[in-house]
């Protein structure tokens, strides 16, 4: 496998808007003439990306460090590199079987006919990847649109310019622009590739571009996966044991630096215990960043409008009444310099506070007062249903009722974030926070036609329910209808 040199130019130029329809042509042309590639096909393509992807590992190391200011080596090895390993073998240990036609069972009455189920790729799979985790959030559902047996284009965020034109010189190195295609170019790229007519559309995004997705997928009745972000409670119980909470719940809510789309955004909790539990929050967040200026172990926030929005989160919610507590004893110009939030915890919140309307997708952990289970799913149901929620606690029953009655896209118990990775959980939203789901078996199917085929028998009963209409048709279709 080829290295490709991060310095190395932008293969080509930005992407036009108006050519992108070309490319979808020449895809979907060379997808007719080969509409069910067989396994070795989809096995050599899957590997191919896979093996391109890890020879460039430092590269993209690099190059998406160099995009947030500083992103931490290991957050990269750990959220890109390992995810995606584990994406990858998944992939190629089960589609096979994924992609055998399937027998289902024939009602009594249509005997000896039967039925079967036939997963047919779709055609050209387009994805649209936000800046957080550039690489996992382009690659996997790519993985998944090859495994079903699709041509893919890409467009990745404007956020990450050097990452995007990394992977879009490997991508172009190793695969024909009819086999995987990556767009680069600002939103009025974005734009212009969601309205192309792909017989799939996967956006990962926020909520607010996902509308704008899905109204432009509609006008070509184009399906589309939207997975998109939200406010993800944690409940924390009175069972919980607080030494494993505190430090599953800090690194959840710190990695990248709380730009993630599952982090923790809030924490509901008894009054009570609010102060105990944000001092040993606090402390955990020390334990684990010693400081958070200069520490190459801490992610910096993508850009200053993503900085300058934090600021303006904690102002409003100060200047409506909230107490502010920082981790760490960091110089501020340093930590402003840098583009670095610290943990920072916020209590004494108000529904009227922008942090506690808006996703916060930075290290600032709002403590709401929450006396009982009870309260504290009213409260996450009268917010817009959220792409994970955890909850803490060793009450069995308790447990319980959160599943069953609380809404979101996951659920973790006693951990938060790491249900993301489980390749056999559908990984997706619910309302506003996302519709549809990819990973592992899910994504096959999401990229797949399920076709239903009916193979009728020589011996049929069909034809008594034939015109001209006797006797004969309402004994059929009375025995009929007892059977049914
Ligand atoms: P964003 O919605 O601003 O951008 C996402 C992508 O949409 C980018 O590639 C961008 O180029 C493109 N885009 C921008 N304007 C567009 C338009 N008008 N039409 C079409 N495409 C357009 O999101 P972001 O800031 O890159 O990412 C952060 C958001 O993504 C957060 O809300 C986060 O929760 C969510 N997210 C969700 C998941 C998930 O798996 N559910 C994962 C990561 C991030």
């Amino acid at each position: 496998m080829v290295r490709i040199d991060p310095s190395s130019k932008l293969n080509g130029k930005f992407d036009k808007p108006g050519e992108l329809e070309s490319i979808l042509s020449s895809q979907r042309n060379d997808f007719n003439h080969d509409p069910y590639p067989d396994w070795t096909a989809r096995r050599s393509k899957i590997e191919k990306l896979r093996d391109s992807v890890f020879a460039s590992e430092d590269a993209f190391i690099k190059a998406i460090s160099e995009d947030f200011g500083h992103r931490a080596v290991e957050e990269t090895m750990i959220a890109e590199f390992l995810v995606l390993k584990g994406g990858f073998s998944h992939a190629l240990k089960h589609t096979p079987k994924w992609m055998k036609t399937r027998r289902v069972s024939t009602a009594l009455p249509y005997w000896p006919a039967k039925n079967t189920i036939v997963p047919q790729p779709l055609g050209v799979v387009g994805i649209i990847s936000p800046w957080n985790y550039p690489l996992q959030l382009a690659v996997m559902p790519l993985i998944g649109a090859l495994g079903a047996g699709n041509r893919a284009m890409l467009k990745p965020s404007e956020y990450t310019p050097k990452f995007s034109a990394l992977l879009k010189n490997v991508i172009s190195h190793h695969f024909s622009d009819e086999e995987i295609y990556v767009a680069t170019g600002g939103v009025d790229v974005a734009s212009a590739f969601s309205e192309l007519p792909f017989d799939h559309l996967v956006f990962t995004g926020s909520t607010r571009v996902g509308r704008k997705v899905a109204q432009a997928a509609a006008k070509n009745l184009t399906p589309v996966t939207l997975e998109l972000g939200g406010k993800s409670p944690v409940i924390i119980d009175k069972s919980a044991k607080l030494d494993l909470v505190i430090p599953r719940l800090v690194n959840a809510k710190l990695l990248n630096a709380g730009q993630t789309c599952v982090a923790p955004d809030y924490v509901l909790m008894p009054q009570n215990d609010i102060e105990a539990f944000s001092r040993a929050v606090l402390k955990q967040a020390e334990k684990m960043y010693p400081r958070f200026a200069g520490n190459d172990d801490f992610t910096s926030i993508i850009a200053d409008s993503h900085y300058a929005r934090l600021q303006d989160l904690l102002e409003d919610a100060e200047n409506k009444g909230a107490k502010i507590t920082v981790a760490g004893n960091d110089n501020k110009q340093q930590l402003a310099k840098e583009r670095r939030v610290p943990l920072t915890i916020v209590t004494n919140t108000t529904p009227e506070m922008k942090i506690m309307q808006e996703e916060i997708f930075g290290p600032l952990l709002p403590i709401v007062a929450s006396e009982t289970l009870k309260e504290s799913l009213q409260y996450v149901q009268a917010q817009e249903r959220p792409l994970a929620l955890y909850w803490f606690g060793e009450d069995s029953e308790k447990k319980d009722k959160v599943l069953k009655t609380s809404h979101s896209g996951g659920v973790c118990i006693n951990e938060a974030a790491w249900h993301v990775v489980q390749d056999d959980l559908p990984f997706g939203g619910v309302g506003p926070s996302g519709m549809g789901a990819y990973h592992g078996e899910y994504g096959f199917e999401s990229f797949s036609h399920l076709k239903g085929v009916f193979h009728q028998s020589r011996f049929s009963q069909g034809k008594t329910l034939h015109p001209p209409y006797t006797v004969k048709t309402h004994k059929m279709m009375s025995l009929m209808r007892k059977i049914l």
